[in-house]
């Protein structure tokens, strides 16, 4: 058995993962970085935001990490690093899909709805090829002196007081301790340190319930095509709508589709479980064709794809809400992917991640141990927390309106006033808020008042009586709505709602 110093432990090492490390690294902490698996191994939550960006950006020029610059935008990762697995991500697409029927474009795209995120392909978001991306990270961290150590299992956490962490895992047939004075959990779902900690669940303060069945896919067709073929019109679209996070609504669920520029395409249901709960004698693919056999025009973007040979067959989920009741103590943190996890719904995860990542590495770079350190690790908990009710709100709301695309939009709408203020909040700087302002009274007040009103009228599906929910959240929303949300004449394709950064 050998005993390895460190100021920090980070357990896990997807893209959340690696970037502490590297960070932690860079403020000149002793940092390891251990893995139960090895890279490049399959990942899921592939679609980054301006927000995620943002915060990238802040984060590698902060910490003089500039090989991490490139990531930040289309363009540039393309130029820098072809070779990592990426898709380009103007926005983000809804097309609202009946059963049994082909989809009918509306002239009025009345079932579409199309939100820009940024104004060209050079600066645009991206999905991100999560065994690439975290594959290069992992190697980053390594490269400046973060101690790696994949293939690695966990074994006993050992906490005997305050700083004072013993990690026992098993390393090439040898058995180590880690010593360290601070860990970090970013093992996302495995959550080996609550556990561990035996801090209690709080999942049933969800109030999203929901599903999915996924996978990666070669030869999907493109939706863009298919769109113009059954008459629609991409005129009026702000950008080709595959190169976007594509969200179909179908019967109380939900398809995303995104698309990476090396043939492969992200795709995957997310079911209300409450409607359609797990059926164990139902396996995933079989589960997965017979949601495509209900709905032709996505079954036939889907006709002559293949399983890609990562992961190479259908992965299916339980109910995918989770939630620590605590998410950091004195001398501990979970990153946000491990202090809970609501639903992919608008694409919040990279950026949230990104988010809580650059909180607590400042809480980190600012303060040593004691009490000010304690203070701020608890306001992180607080403001972790704060944030995955909004981001549980805000989906779970649009779960309740899949059935009335009209609602679903005025739903959608107040993710996107939310998202769109933390954005101009944050931009040309990195800010102390919450993410999508979740710490802001006001702002969840009007959100909240928004939410009441749609699930008020949740049951009534009259155009009448939507024109004037419509007209209501519109005023509710208008302080925060900067980027013209709702407005009647835009027709549901907004062209241009975050900053440039
Ligand atoms: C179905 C689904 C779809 C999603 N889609 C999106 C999306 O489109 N956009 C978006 O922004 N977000 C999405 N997300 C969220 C996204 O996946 C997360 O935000 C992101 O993965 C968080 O990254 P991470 O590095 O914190 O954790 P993870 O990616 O979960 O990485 C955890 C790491 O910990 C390691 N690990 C696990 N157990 C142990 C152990 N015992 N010891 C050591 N290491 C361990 C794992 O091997 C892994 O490398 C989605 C999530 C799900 C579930």
């Amino acid at each position: 058995m050998k005993t390895h110093e460190f100021d920090v432990v980070v357990l896990g090492s997807g893209f959340a993962g690696s970037l502490t490390a590297m960070i932690l690294q860079q403020i000149g902490q002793r940092v390891a970085l251990i893995d139960k698996t090895r890279h490049p191994r399959f990942a899921i939550g592939e679609s980054s935001t301006p927000i995620a960006n943002m915060v990238l950006r802040d984060l590698a020029i902060r910490y003089d990490l500039p090989r991490l610059l490139p990531l930040t935008k289309y363009g540039s990762w393309q130029d820098t690093y072809p070779h990592l697995g990426c898709g380009l991500k103007r926005g983000f697409s809804y097309f609202a899909h009946e059963a049994d029927r082909t989809f009918a474009p509306s002239p009025t795209h009345a079932n579409e709805l199309l939100v820009a995120a940024s104004s060209c392909d050079h600066d645009s978001d991206t999905q991100w090829l999560r065994a690439d991306v975290d594959r290069f990270l992992y190697r980053e961290a390594a490269t400046i002196g973060v101690t790696v150590l994949e293939d690695c299992a966990v074994g006993k956490i050992r906490h005997d007081g305050v700083g004072d962490w013993s990690i026992d895992c098993q390393f090439e047939a040898q058995r180590n301790t880690l010593r360290a004075s601070f860990v970090i959990d970013a093992t996302g779902e495995a959550g080996v340190l609550p556990r561990s900690l035996g801090i209690a669940s709080a999942y049933d303060q969800c109030l999203t319930r929901s599903r999915a069945i996924f996978s990666h896919f070669r030869d999907v067709h493109s939706w863009h095509e298919q769109f113009e073929q059954l008459g629609g019109n991409t005129q009026d679209h702000p950008f080709p709508c595959d190169n976007a996070a594509q969200h179909h609504i179908l019967d109380g669920t939900w398809l995303w589709v995104l698309r990476f520029n090396n043939g492969l395409t992200s795709a995957g249901l997310v079911l209300d479980e409450a409607a359609h709960p797990l059926d164990d004698s139902l396996d995933a693919a079989t589960e997965w064709k017979r949601w495509l056999d209900r709905y032709p025009s996505v079954a036939a973007m889907f006709a002559n794809a293949n399983l890609a040979s990562v992961p190479g067959k259908m992965l299916r989920t339980q109910r995918l809400q989770r939630r620590w009741s605590r998410s950091s103590g004195e001398d501990w943190a979970l990153l946000p992917h491990t202090a809970g996890f609501v639903d992919p719904l608008h694409s919040t995860g990279v950026a949230h991640s990104l988010c809580g990542v650059e909180r607590l590495a400042r809480i980190l770079d600012q303060h040593a141990a004691g009490e000010p350190r304690t203070l701020a690790l608890r306001n992180y908990d607080f403001i972790i927390g704060q944030e995955l009710a909004l981001i549980d709100e805000l989906v779970s709301t649009c779960f309740a309106t899949f059935h009335q695309f009209d609602l679903l939009i005025l739903a959608s709408m107040l993710y996107f006033a939310a998202v769109t203020t933390y954005e101009r909040e944050r931009f040309g700087g990195e800010s102390s808020l919450a993410f999508l302002c979740a710490d802001q009274l006001e702002i969840r007040e009007l959100l909240h008042s928004a939410r009441q009103l749609i699930a008020d009228n949740a049951s009534v599906p009259e155009q009448a009586a939507i024109d004037l929910v419509r007209g209501k959240i519109a005023s509710l929303i208008a302080p925060i709505n900067h980027v013209g949300l709702l407005d009647p004449t835009v027709a549901n394709m907004y062209r241009h709602t975050a900053p440039t950064m």
